[in-house]
């Protein structure tokens, strides 16, 4: 095992014994790290408190940049929908992990396994009621506002 893994795997378990959950995350750019993170939500009441989540924050706001596509992420465990999401918003193009969704699930920690299978029904199947409600109003219509600013700005 590389040695980033086994600094994930080493947060991850020092989290545990201070009472947190089992998930440390390392972010490395050029061969060194930019910026670690564990699972804080034992310390915190915020759902965004994950291990890669507060790695991936760290590095941007080092950075003063969203750009992380020069990094490699190493997770102790498989990153849940919410920190894959933020690692594809990222440009992050490689994830390391040493623990996979159903390990956790084993563990007692099954929500991110659930989740992705939810992710996966069409809208109308998931539990959560997901519901679309179209712009009337066309004063209201953020996106095209975005979409004519970017063609006076020339983005
Ligand atoms: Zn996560």
């Amino acid at each position: 095992m590389n040695s980033f893994s086994e600094r994930a795997l080493e947060l991850a378990c020092e989290n545990v014994e201070e009472g947190g959950h089992p998930f440390g995350a390392v972010l490395v750019s050029a061969g060194e790290v930019i910026a670690e993170g564990v699972n804080e939500l034992h310390k915190h009441p915020d759902v965004s408190g994950h291990a890669e989540m507060l790695a991936i924050r760290r590095a941007q706001q080092q950075r003063g940049s969203v750009d992380l596509s020069d990094c490699v992420l190493y997770a102790s465990g498989e990153p849940c929908s919410m920190c894959l999401t933020a690692i594809y918003f990222s440009g992050i193009q490689t994830v390391v992990y040493s623990q996979s969704v159903e390990e956790a699930a084993e563990a007692g920690l099954s929500l991110s396994g659930e989740v992705y299978a939810q992710i996966a029904q069409p809208k109308e199947s998931r539990r959560i009621t997901y519901e679309y409600e179209p712009v009337e109003d066309q004063e209201m219509n953020a996106m095209l506002l975005y979409a004519e600013k970017s063609v006076e700005q020339g983005r």
